[in-house]
């Protein structure tokens, strides 16, 4: 099997959606960063990452770098486009010029509210690919898909036809997120999301190697909180979290951060 979990560095990331002018998110990031720095958190063993709205993300960034905070960011979606006529699309480059390390590709609100399929999902991560930007691809099954075909089919053919649309090489992140976990409270259970983050890692055996499988993180989203991280993060093949509503409460968010301190409870 094609774990080595010393390999990946853990990553929590969080997803902002619709939420935070650029003015509340230059507020939230100190926060974070603050409550981070007076816990003397660790990055790198433990790496954090917000997601704020695209208009935020100059000031987000010019905030980091005056501060020197070692917070990452990323956008929540990105062109499957380099440039031309494309309304109200943003290019992976200009995401890459914000310094952007991130882009969420295929979540299921973008899936459900835009249609995007996995053939878009792939075309957008191969966009951030070829921008150096590390794409955050996000899978998973919604109640009626874990009732009709069980935890991992579907997200493991979603994974499969976004990974078609890629070049073997290039890190990516893959977030699985069962929709009816995502906002809901009812979080998976930590044995669901090891069963399905091992398939997907399988799965990237099969389609890339060995090699990359071992090396790629996996994350597991839907209703993550400071009380059920560390069962997730206890887990071989979960490597992290995609956080949506816990990361607009600073503390709470550094607190899921902080997982290694309390992973026996
Ligand atoms: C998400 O939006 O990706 C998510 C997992 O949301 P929540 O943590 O609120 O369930």
């Amino acid at each position: 099997m094609v774990t080595e979990t010393s390999r990946r560095t853990p990553l929590i990331a969080g997803n902002w959606k619709l939420q935070q002018d650029h003015l509340q998110a230059i507020a939230l990031v100190q926060k974070l960063a603050w409550t981070l720095q007076d816990a003397k958190h660790d990055h790198a063993s433990v790496e954090v990452a917000v997601f704020p709205p695209f208009t935020d993300l100059r000031s987000v960034q010019t905030l980091i770098s005056a501060e020197k905070f070692d917070l990452r960011f990323g956008a929540q979606d990105v062109s499957e486009h380099d440039s031309g006529a494309h309304t109200g699309e943003v290019s992976a480059a200009m995401l890459a010029k914000l310094d952007c390390a991130y882009a969420i590709v295929g979540h299921s609100e973008r899936r459900q509210d835009h249609h995007e399929s996995d053939a878009i999902v792939g075309r957008k991560a191969a966009a951030a690919l070829r921008a150096g930007i590390t794409p955050i691809i996000c899978v998973g099954e919604t109640a009626e898909d874990l009732e009709q075909h069980g935890a991992s089919a579907v997200p493991v053919q979603q994974l499969r036809e976004v990974l078609a649309e890629l070049p073997a090489t290039g890190e990516i992140v893959v977030a699985y997120e069962p929709v009816w976990a995502i906002g809901s409270g009812q979080a998976a259970t930590a044995e669901q999301a090891q069963q399905v983050a091992q398939a997907l890692r399988q799965t990237i055996a099969e389609v890339r190697s060995d090699e990359a499988a071992a090396a790629t993180r996996i994350l597991y989203g839907g209703s993550v909180k400071s009380g059920n991280i560390a069962g997730f993060m206890r887990e071989p093949d979960v490597d992290g979290a995609l956080v949506g509503g816990a990361s607009l409460d600073a503390a709470e968010f550094a607190a899921i951060a902080r997982f290694k301190h309390h992973v026996g409870t």
